[in-house]
C-alpha cells in the first residue's frame, strides 16, 4: 500500500486565532481543525491521520466503514483508502438519500457504496467481512465517524496543541467548546485533560444529535477504554460536561438562530460554518454562555470541520432556512 507523505510525519499544529465578531461578553477564539490539511480537513481528517497508521501496520488491502455517504467521515476514509491505493467499501443507511458535496466526493474516490435498511446494518457488515475474507482479502473496518480508540488519541493530542499554544502566548483557556457527534473527539479531548492533571478547564461538548443521557454515557465510555486501568485513579464526573440542550430536535436539525450566526461569522470573520455541526454547536455555545451568565472568561471554540457541507448550507440557504434530514 502507498503511503501519504501527509498522514505519515503528522501535520503539526493547526491554528488557533482570536475572533473579531462580538459573540457576547467574553474572548473567543478558535482552533482551525477545518484546515487540517488534508481533503478538506476537520475532526475526521485529524482521527483519519491515526488510523492510517493502525491500517499501515495491518495488511489490509481494503478500507470498510460504516456511514452516511454524505458524511465528513465518508468523504476522508474514501479520501485515504484512494491515496493509499486500496479499495474503500462504505456500507450505508438506506433512508440516507440525500446526494450533497460529500457524496459526491465520495464517488469521485471510486469507493464502494453498499445500502441496507439501517435496521440490518450490523448484518450486512458482518456478510460483506466474511464475502471479503473468502475471497482471501483482509478488510480494515473503521468505526462510523472514526470512533475507538485512534479518534480519541487524535484528541488527547489537539488537547496537547492547546497546551502548548497556551504555553507560548500566555494564555489559559477557561472553557473549551466543540461539537459533540459519536464522542470521540469529546473523549479526546476530556482524557488530555485528565491525563494533563488540569481541573479547573471546563470541556462543553453541544451535543448535534443524541440526547443528554445517552451522548454523555457513550463519552463516558470512550474514555474508559482509552484510559483502562488509569479509569478510576483519573476520571470525575465533573470534568464531563455533554449537554443536550441545544439539539434542537437531533441530527441535522438547525433553527433562524443557527443560520443567523453562520452568516454573521462568515461575514465577520470570514470562517464558514456548516449547519449540522459547527455552526449548530457555536449558535448552541453563544446560549449556553449566556444562559449560564459566563462573561469574562477565555473561550475556545474547535472548528471540527466539514466544508463541503458550508456549500451545501448555501445552496438551501437561496430558499431559506429548512430542517434538513442526514
Ligand atoms: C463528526 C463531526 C463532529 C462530531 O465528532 P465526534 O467525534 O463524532 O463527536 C463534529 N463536527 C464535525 C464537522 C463532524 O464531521
Amino acid at each position: 500500500m502507498k503511503q501519504i507523505a501527509l498522514l505519515e510525519k503528522g501535520f503539526g499544529q493547526t491554528p488557533v486565532e482570536p475572533l473579531s465578531g462580538d459573540y457576547g461578553n467574553n474572548h473567543f477564539f478558535m482552533k482551525r481543525d477545518d484546515m487540517v490539511p488534508f481533503s478538506f480537513g476537520g475532526n475526521k481528517a485529524r482521527k483519519a491521520a491515526e488510523f492510517y497508521k493502525e491500517i499501515q501496520k495491518s495488511s489490509a488491502d481494503v478500507v470498510m466503514t460504516y456511514g452516511s455517504n454524505s458524511s465528513n467521515h465518508c468523504r476522508i476514509t474514501a479520501n485515504m483508502a484512494a491515496a493509499m491505493g486500496l479499495s474503500c467499501h462504505i456500507i450505508s443507511p438506506v433512508e440516507n438519500r440525500e446526494i450533497l458535496y460529500n457524496t459526491r466526493l465520495v464517488e469521485e474516490f471510486g469507493a464502494v457504496i453498499e445500502t441496507c435498511p439501517v435496521t440490518q446494518v450490523a448484518g450486512t457488515i458482518e456478510n460483506r467481512k466474511a464475502v471479503y475474507a473468502a475471497e482471501g482479502k483482509i478488510p480494515y473496518f473503521i468505526t462510523g465517524g472514526g470512533h475507538g480508540n485512534p479518534g480519541t488519541e487524535s484528541y488527547v493530542k489537539a488537547y496537547r496543541e492547546i497546551e502548548s499554544y497556551e504555553k507560548e502566548n500566555r494564555i489559559y483557556f477557561d472553557y473549551i467548546f466543540h461539537a459533540s457527534g459519536t464522542g470521540a473527539t469529546q473523549a479526546g479531548l476530556v482524557c488530555g485533560k485528565l491525563l494533563s492533571g488540569d481541573k479547573k478547564r471546563k470541556i462543553v461538548g453541544i451535543s448535534i444529535a443524541r440526547e443528554e443521557e445517552r451522548g454523555r454515557q457513550v463519552v463516558k465510555e470512550s474514555i474508559g477504554e482509552y484510559l483502562g486501568r488509569d479509569f478510576e485513579k483519573l476520571y470525575r464526573e465533573e470534568d464531563l460536561i455533554f449537554t443536550g440542550a441545544f439539539r434542537l430536535g437531533g441530527y441535522g436539525q438547525y433553527n433562524e438562530e443557527v443560520v443567523e450566526t453562520i452568516r454573521k461569522v462568515m461575514k465577520l470573520d470570514g470562517i464558514p460554518m456548516d449547519a449540522t455541526y459547527v455552526g449548530k454547536a457555536f449558535s448552541g455555545m453563544c446560549r449556553y454562555l449566556k444562559e449560564n451568565d459566563i462573561t469574562g472568561k477565555n473561550v475556545l471554540f474547535i472548528h471540527t470541520g466539514g466544508t463541503p457541507l458550508f456549500f451545501d448550507f448555501l445552496d438551501r440557504s437561496k430558499t431559506g432556512p429548512e430542517s434538513r434530514q442526514g
